[in-house]
């Protein structure tokens, strides 16, 4: 969901470094022997993508000192979909990912709802940061949603991507009043969305609330083979891939930006991205950024057309539910948030935690046969506001031929 913090962190060549406020000089190196990013347990259980077969990507190992145009850290999705981007603009990029293959991280335990509402309802971060900036967040969401659904059909990326509405339920966030201010802020910012009252929901959804949001322009997809589609993709077209090799320092030089794996091999770069994602790199500010556990489960296939519309469904609560339908008519629902990273804890709870979400599950949907199939576990970003973050480094004297 837009929520999570997905942070692209880019490196760009300006004759100095900076990193926020902080100018380094040339020379300076950024990350010493401590590792440039916290190596993390990302997820545990079986999320139900592993059900089908994982694609297999290739990759093979660094030799010997090499050099690129542009490094990417990360081989997840969003590694995937930037080294497929470079491609198109003729560049050749080098995906370093310290995991022993691809897609190994947070990529597979996503549920994938690819909504661009965040989080945080319209009216609220309009009191937070102000209208005029709440609004382009919100446009720039939707707006990034339609861009992946049309690239990836354009690619003929084949990864269960369908458009969906989203059913947005009255909760302890924002209840019936609220929701009709929420569709208002909406409908004036030109987002498609209605406003159903108790009957309207019961009656198109057989869901007993108060109140409801519909809202258009949301897609789903399976996360694994969206991401194998986007790598794929650019290994064909000149992208390299190396793994298993995790970078652990990474230095302003003369000639650009210099890497180092951990087994000491240097890579030589003029620009370097890195995809880390919840394994943020250590230079990274944290601007509010912070790290929870989720849980997530999905059914066996249910019957076919078991709601309307397929709809992406979740309350306006904190922490809220949240369900999807899958290709083959699972029911995933996700939720049980909560405010700790130790992964150690997050696994024990798996089972309590399941056995939670299939009674809400249960609750809300008398009709599904809530008994997990598969359960997961992860860790999730939250950014400030729930907008989506990325941090601009440096500056680089590139004397690279
Ligand atoms: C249960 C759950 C449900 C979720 N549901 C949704 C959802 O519905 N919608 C949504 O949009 N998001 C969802 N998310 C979040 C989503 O999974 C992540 O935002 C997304 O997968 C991040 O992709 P990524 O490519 O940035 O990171 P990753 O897939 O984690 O890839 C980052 C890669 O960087 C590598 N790496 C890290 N440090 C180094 C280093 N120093 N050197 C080399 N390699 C390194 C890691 O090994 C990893 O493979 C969910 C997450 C969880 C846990």
């Amino acid at each position: 969901m837009a929520s999570s913090t997905r942070t692209p962190h880019r490196v760009k060549s300006h004759g100095r470094c900076y990193c926020r406020e902080r100018v380094l000089a040339q020379g300076e190196t950024l990350v010493a022997n401590h590792g440039l990013t916290r190596q993390r347990d990302l997820r545990d259980g079986r999320p139900v993508w592993t059900g089908s077969p994982v694609p297999k990507i290739v990759a093979s190992s660094l030799r010997r000192s090499t050099r690129a145009d542009v490094v990417i850290v990360g081989a997840g999705i969003s590694g995937a979909i930037l080294a497929q981007s470079l491609t198109e603009a003729g560049l050749r990029p080098l995906i370093v990912e310290r995991r022993r293959a691809a897609l190994l991280g947070s990529t597979a335990a996503s549920t994938a709802l690819l909504q661009f509402e965040l989080d945080t309802p319209l009216t609220q971060l309009s009191q937070e940061i102000g209208p005029k900036a709440a609004g382009q967040v919100w446009i720039a969401s939707r707006d990034a949603v339609n861009e992946l659904r049309t690239r990836s059909q354009r690619l003929k990326i084949d990864a269960e991507i369908a458009t969906r509405p989203s059913l947005y339920l009255a909760g302890n966030v924002l209840d019936a009043r609220g929701l009709r201010k929420e569709v208002r802020a909406r409908q004036k910012l030109g987002l498609a969305s209605e406003y159903l009252d108790r009957r309207a929901l019961r009656h198109h959804f057989g869901i007993e609330r108060e109140a409801a949001l519909l809202n258009h322009g949301n897609a789903e997809a399976n996360p694994v083979q969206l991401a194998a589609g986007y790598l794929r993709l650019a290994l064909r077209a000149g992208a390299r891939l190396r793994a298993p090799h995790e970078i652990v320092d990474l230095h302003c030089g003369r000639r650009g930006v210099e890497l180092m794996t951990a087994d000491g091999i240097e890579i030589q770069a003029k620009h370097v991205v890195l995809c880390t994602d919840y394994e943020l790199a250590k230079i990274v500010p944290p601007s509010g950024n912070r790290l929870i556990s989720t849980w997530a489960i999905a059914t066996r296939p249910q019957p076919p057309a078991i709601w309307p519309q397929r709809a992406l469904i979740w309350e306006a609560s904190d922490p809220y539910l949240y369900l999807r339908s899958t290709a083959d008519g699972r029911v995933i629902c996700g939720g049980e948030d909560a405010d700790f990273s130790d992964s150690t804890k997050r696994d024990a709870l798996m089972g309590i935690k399941a056995r939670r979400i299939a009674a809400r599950l249960s609750r809300l949907m008398p009709a599904v046969d809530a008994r997990p199939d598969y359960a997961w576990t992860g860790t999730l970003g939250r950014t400030a506001g729930a907008c989506p973050a990325s941090v601009e480094f440096q500056a680089i004297p590139i004397a690279m031929p």
